[in-house]
């Protein structure tokens, strides 16, 4: 199967979406297979999909799936033993996502700059604001960029601190050979409608420690022993509180289908994210968000470039019926951050501010699509 031979659903407006979602062919035939059957909510599809999911990228890792990426970084906080008061450093870039489930459990933010060419969490700034009270680095691979995972884990190690990471971005990415999710103490990804592929919405997290593997699956259920339950040998009491955070079968189906699709899925969209860095990266003008380290495997998720006139590129290319947009927004600007950011500087965050644009890449954009956006920007561009 080549991925010209899956179905094209352009829309009926002309021109280039900034995402799509991916949903596997067969999915409408096994989904209606599905609700004919007894198991919607959380059964063997599940069960199933975990098992997909660790056989790709988490060999060494208990897989729980979810039903969404913020309910895997929440769970993830949790099972990481954070508590009121505690600090947690994590990037001042990035989803709202990441960082509002550390707001749930009352935990002080320490918000760190990014690095000027990576967008990704930036090292000198995480050693600045390492305390005492500082239990946990949370790193978020902007784009599908890996993060620099030797300094953290050199870091985290040092300070005894446990370190997540958020790779929403960045399924298939890989760091010196090892799969994104097969690395640090916990890493969550995500399902929903714009990432590389979709369940509705669903996530995983994976974790290091398996021992923390049952606690993981009650606090997922309201902190019942669903296993033990069925069996009959439960001790009929809940003595954590937990939530309700379960995939369901229907999700997980979609999700199995296009795990089986996965290396065609990244496969075009890394030919997407090389095409525009070759036509883009020769321009003076133009800084592509990229690493050239041999040690990173990009999940080209997002592709982003840095340029002076953005609004007008934007614009421009608006004109011609392509969509970009800045699709997350620096936390520290939002009302709920507020008291975590007072007299706190973001130099790099605020030299990329008015300058980074993410364009089009997914299943839908053709070379010849990235080939033209390119011209387009290389024009616009001053
Ligand atoms: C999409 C995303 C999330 C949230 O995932 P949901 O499945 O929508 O809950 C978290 N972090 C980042 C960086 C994301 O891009």
């Amino acid at each position: 199967m080549s991925f010209k031979e899956l179905p094209i659903m352009r829309d009926k407006s002309k021109g280039v979406l900034l995402f799509y979602p991916y949903v596997s062919k067969k999915s409408a035939g096994n989904i209606k297979k599905k609700l004919a059957g007894r198991w919607l909510g959380q059964g063997p599809a599940v069960d199933k999909f975990e098992n997909d999911f660790k056989k790709k990228f988490a060999k060494n890792h208990s897989v729980i799936a979810t039903g969404s990426g913020t309910d895997s970084l929440h769970l993830a906080y949790i099972l990481a033993g954070l508590k009121k008061g505690d600090e947690v450093i994590t990037t001042v870039f990035t989803c709202t996502a990441t960082n509002i489930p550390l707001l749930y459990m009352g935990i002080k933010i320490k918000f760190a700059d990014i690095d000027k060419d990576t967008m990704n969490i930036s090292i000198k700034s995480i050693k600045k604001l390492i305390t005492k009270k500082t239990k946990a680095i949370v790193c978020v691979h902007y784009g599908g960029l890996p993060c620099e995972m030797d300094d953290l884990k050199k870091i985290a190690k040092k300070n005894k601190l446990i370190l997540i990471e958020d790779a929403a971005h960045a399924i298939g990415a890989k760091y010196k050979g090892k799969p994104i999710g097969n690395i640090s103490d916990f890493t969550t990804f995500s399902f929903q409608a714009i990432k590389h592929f979709t369940t509705g919405d669903g996530g995983i997290l994976t974790i290091k420690n398996k021992k923390l593997e049952d606690k993981a699956k009650r606090i997922r259920w309201f902190g019942i022993d669903r296993k033990g339950k069925q069996k009959g040998t439960w001790k009929n009491d809940v003595h954590e509180i937990g939530y309700k955070y379960q995939m369901t079968d229907i999700a997980a189906t979609m999700g199995s289908d296009s795990l089986k699709e996965f290396n065609y899925i990244i496969n075009h969209r890394k030919k997407i994210y090389k095409t525009y860095l070759k036509e883009l990266s020769k321009n003076k003008k133009i800084k592509c968000i990229h690493d050239f380290d041999k040690k990173k495997s990009h999940g080209a998720w997002l592709f982003t470039i840095n340029v002076s006139n953005k609004d007008f590129v934007q614009r421009k290319l608006r004109e011609h019926n392509i969509e970009t947009n800045q699709v997350h927004f620096r936390n520290d600007k939002y009302s709920i951050f507020r008291k975590f950011v007072r007299g706190k500087k973001f130099p790099n965050m605020d030299y990329l501010e008015n300058r980074y644009l993410v364009l089009p890449l997914h299943h839908k954009v053709t070379v010849s699509d990235a080939k033209h956006i390119s011209s387009l920007v290389n024009k616009y561009v001053k």
